[in-house]
C-alpha cells in the first residue's frame, strides 16, 4: 500500500498523511469525469477562457501560500516555488488567449483539389485524460497538461506523485474555485499500482505521464494494449557543450545555474559538461568556483540557492552514483560529501574523468552533480553529447555561425538551446526523443496532442 504523505525534506519529518481513495470512490470520480465531459466539450470557448484567467488570478494572488506548500512538500527554495506559481499563471493566460487560434478549423488552400465543395480539419476533444505526474515541479507539470487540455474541452484526472498530496488537492480546488464544473479536473489520491485500473477503464480516453523511464514504459504498455494515445515526458541527461569562441564566463555561470536548478532535480538540468580542451582550464576554474559558491541550506531562506533533495532514498541514489564513479577513478573537483545534520542535503559537486564504465556516464543523476569532459573539436563534442540513450534538452555555447548550425542540425534532442540553458515556455513545444519520451507539450502542439484532428469533407 502506497504512503501518501507530506514529508518535509528539510527536516525529514512527516507533516501530514492522507488515505488513498477506495476503489468505489475512484469509480465515482471517473463517472463524474465522463458525465462532465458530455456537456463541457461544447462549453463556449470564451467561458472556458474566463475560468482559465480566474485560475491564473488565484495562482498570482496566492503565490506566497502556494510557494510555502511546494517547499514543505518537495524542498525547492521558496523563491523558486513562488516563481513556479507565477509561471503557471502565465501559462493559464497564454492558453486562455491562444486556444481559439490553436483550435481554429484549418482549410487546405483549395478544397476543389480533394473534389469537395468544402473540406477542413476540426480539432475535437477526446474525453477524460489521465495525467500521471512527478513531484519535482509539482504545480508546473500539472498546469502544462491541464491548461491546454481544459481549453480544448478535455477533462482531467490527476494521479500525482504520492509525496505531494497537498499540491494535488490544491490543483483540484484551484480549477473548481476558478469556475470550472465539478468534474472538469479531479485529483485521484491513489498509489501507482492503481494506475492500471484507471487507465483500462473505457471512459478514460488517453494518458500523459511525466516521470521516470520505468513508469513511462509501464503506462505506455498498458495504453498500447488498450489502444489509447499517450504522451511521455521522461528523464534526461542533457549535454552542455562549450566551444572556445563562447563567452566562457557566461557559460560557466549558466552551467552552474542549470545544474543546480530545482536542487539539481530537473529533467532539463544540464548534467554532462563537454568542453573543448582549448578553453577547458578556464571553464573548469570558473564552473567549479560557481558551484562552490552556491549556498546550500534552509529552502525557506531567501539567500539559499540549493535546498535539500526530495527524500532520503533520492540522496542515497545520488551518493551511490558518485561513489561508483569515484571508486572507478573519477576525481572530485568540489562537493561530494553530505553535510551533517537533519534534512536530505547534498552539495553541488563536480566530477572529472567520468568514463563509460561508470553508471553516471549514461544514467540520469537527479541531484546537483556535474560530470565534466574535455574534448578536441566539435565532432568529438557532438559525438559525446549524443552518446546517451536520452534526448530531452541540449545546450551549446559558441559564437561561430557554422558551429551553431552544426549543433542545431546534429544534436539529437527535443530542443537545442544556443548560448543559454534549456527552459520551457508556453509558446514553444517541449518534449524529447529517444528514451526521453515522445509527443509534445506546450504551444499549439501540446494543445492538439489529445484532440481528434477530424477531417470534414462536404460534397
Ligand atoms: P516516477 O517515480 O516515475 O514518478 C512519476 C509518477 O509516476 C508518480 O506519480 C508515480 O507515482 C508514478 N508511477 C511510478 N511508477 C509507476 C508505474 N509503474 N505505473 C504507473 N505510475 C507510476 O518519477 P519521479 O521520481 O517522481 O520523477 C523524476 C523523473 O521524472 C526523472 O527521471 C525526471 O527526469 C523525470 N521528469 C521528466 C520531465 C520531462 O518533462 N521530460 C519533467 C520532470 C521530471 P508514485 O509517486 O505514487 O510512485
Amino acid at each position: 500500500m502506497t504512503t501518501i504523505a507530506t514529508t518535509n525534506p528539510a527536516t525529514g519529518e512527516v507533516e501530514k498523511t492522507f488515505d488513498a481513495l477506495a476503489d468505489e470512490e475512484v469509480d465515482r470520480r471517473i463517472a463524474r469525469a465522463a458525465e462532465t465531459f458530455a456537456s463541457f466539450r461544447t462549453t463556449d470557448l470564451a467561458r472556458r477562457a474566463e475560468w482559465m484567467r480566474a485560475a491564473a488570478g488565484i495562482l498570482d494572488e496566492e503565490a506566497g501560500r502556494i510557494g510555502a506548500m511546494l517547499t514543505a512538500e518537495m524542498g525547492k527554495t521558496l523563491k523558486a516555488a513562488e516563481a513556479e506559481a507565477a509561471k503557471c499563471a502565465q501559462a493559464c493566460r497564454f492558453y486562455a488567449g491562444h486556444a481559439g487560434e490553436f483550435l481554429a478549423e484549418r482549410r487546405p488552400a483549395d478544397a476543389g483539389d480533394v473534389g469537395a465543395r468544402d473540406a477542413y480539419v476540426r480539432y475535437e476533444p477526446l474525453g477524460p485524460v489521465l495525467a500521471v505526474m512527478p513531484w519535482n515541479f509539482p504545480l508546473w507539470q500539472v498546469i502544462r497538461f491541464a491548461a491546454p487540455n481544459l481549453m480544448a474541452g478535455n477533462v482531467g484526472l490527476l494521479k500525482h506523485a504520492s509525496n505531494v498530496p497537498q499540491t494535488a488537492l490544491f490543483l483540484e480546488d484551484l480549477f473548481r474555485r476558478a469556475g470550472f464544473p465539478e468534474g472538469a479536473f479531479q485529483t485521484l489520491l491513489i498509489g501507482s499500482a492503481e494506475v492500471e485500473r484507471v487507465l483500462r477503464d473505457p471512459r478514460v480516453k488517453a494518458a500523459t505521464l511525466t516521470g521516470s523511464e520505468p513508469a513511462g514504459r509501464s503506462v505506455a504498455a498498458i495504453a498500447a494494449d488498450e489502444v489509447k494515445p499517450t504522451v511521455l515526458e521522461l528523464g534526461g541527461s542533457d549535454p552542455f557543450v562549450v566551444m572556445p569562441s563562447a563567452d566562457i564566463e557566461a557559460a560557466a555561470r549558466t552551467a552552474a545555474e542549470s545544474r543546480c536548478l530545482n536542487n539539481g532535480q530537473s529533467c532539463i538540468s544540464a548534467k554532462r559538461f563537454i568542453v573543448d580542451s582549448a578553453c577547458a582550464d578556464e571553464f573548469e576554474r570558473l564552473f567549479v568556483a560557481n558551484m562552490r559558491a552556491m549556498r546550500v541550506g534552509d529552502p525557506m531562506d531567501e539567500a539559499t540557492d540549493v535546498g535539500p533533495l526530495v527524500s532520503e532514498a533520492q540522496r542515497a541514489e545520488v551518493e551511490e552514483l558518485v561513489a561508483d564513479a569515484v571508486g572507478k577513478g573519477a576525481a572530485v573537483l568540489c562537493g561530494g560529501e553530505r553535510p551533517e545534520g537533519p534534512g536530505w542535503f547534498y552539495p553541488p559537486t563536480v566530477l572529472s574523468g567520468v568514463t563509460p564504465r561508470m553508471r553516471m556516464y549514461d544514467e540520469e543523476v537527479f541531484g546537483p552533480v556535474a560530470s565534466l569532459f574535455r574534448v578536441d573539436g566539435i565532432a568529438e563534442a557532438i559525438g559525446l553529447a549524443n552518446a546517451t540513450g536520452f534526448g530531452l534538452g541540449s545546450n551549446a555555447w559558441t559564437r561561430d555561425d557554422a558551429e551553431r548550425e552544426r549543433f542545431v542540425r546534429e544534436l539529437d534532442a527535443g530542443q537545442v538551446f544556443i548560448n543559454g540553458k534549456t527552459t520551457s515556455y508556453p509558446e514553444l513545444p517541449f518534449g524529447g526523443v529517444k528514451r526521453s519520451g515522445y509527443g509534445r507539450e506546450l504551444s499549439a502542439e501540446g494543445m492538439r496532442a489529445f484532440c481528434n484532428a477530424k477531417t470534414v469533407w462536404v460534397g
